[in-house]
């Protein structure tokens, strides 16, 4: 059940493992991009940490929204803009819903407008829209979560620093869709 208690557990199992998984992350992304995605949401999971024990959030929409602001402004590279726009739309949604495939579609629907990736672009946008399908029909698990990271292998890049590579990035995860399986798997963990 999404709530502020299972949202708080989240984001803080989230920065765990982000701060555990930096290098490889990073690693990810210099084989298609510029090698900092690992080193770019760190930075912005340890500021994270700070905003949360100095603001201490007490509803719902105050937590997604200060880990959006925090996200948006802390983290260089277009990954914290993006995931930053996830987490202030879903603040936005739950305002008046705790229904969490419809907060994240909000979240998913913040990614889009802010860096207009569609499917199949290979970005953090070809995790997103299976796992949010999933969650409106409650069959999400961490094996399709994995699953559909993996599936990122076989798309050329069209949009992002891997776009550049053209068919050269066939063939390598994308470093985002990692970040945010990260954030899916650490969201059943805490039993949003
Ligand atoms: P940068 O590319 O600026 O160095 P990062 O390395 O932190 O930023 O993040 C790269 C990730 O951002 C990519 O792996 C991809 O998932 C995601 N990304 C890049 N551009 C977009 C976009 N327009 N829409 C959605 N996700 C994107
Ligand atoms: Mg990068
Ligand atoms: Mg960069």
């Amino acid at each position: 059940m999404l709530t502020q208690e299972t949202a708080r557990k989240w984001i803080d199992l989230f920065i765990e493992q982000i701060l555990e998984n930096k290098d490889y992350l990073s690693e990810l992304d210099t084989a298609i991009g510029d090698g900092d995605h690992g080193n770019n949401l760190a930075r912005g999971a340890n500021a994270l940490t700070e905003a949360l024990q100095t603001k201490n959030p007490e509803t719902l929409p105050d937590l997604l929204k200060v880990t959006g602001m925090t996200l948006v402004s802390k983290v260089g590279g277009a990954s914290g803009p993006l995931l930053g726009s996830a987490f202030i739309g879903m603040a936005k949604a739950s305002q008046d819903n705790d229904d969490l495939a419809t907060v994240l579609e909000a979240g998913l629907e913040g990614i889009q407008k802010r860096g207009k990736a569609v499917a199949g672009e290979k970005t953090m946008v070809d995790e997103w829209i299976p796992v949010v399908e999933a969650v409106k029909s409650k069959t999400l698990t961490s094996a399709f979560i994995e699953e559909t990271v993996e599936k990122t292998k076989d798309i050329k890049a069209t949009k992002g620093r891997a776009s550049y590579l053209g068919d050269r990035s066939i063939g390598h995860i994308d470093p985002g869709a990692m970040s945010s399986s990260y954030l899916f798997k650490t969201m059943m963990e805490a039993g949003v």
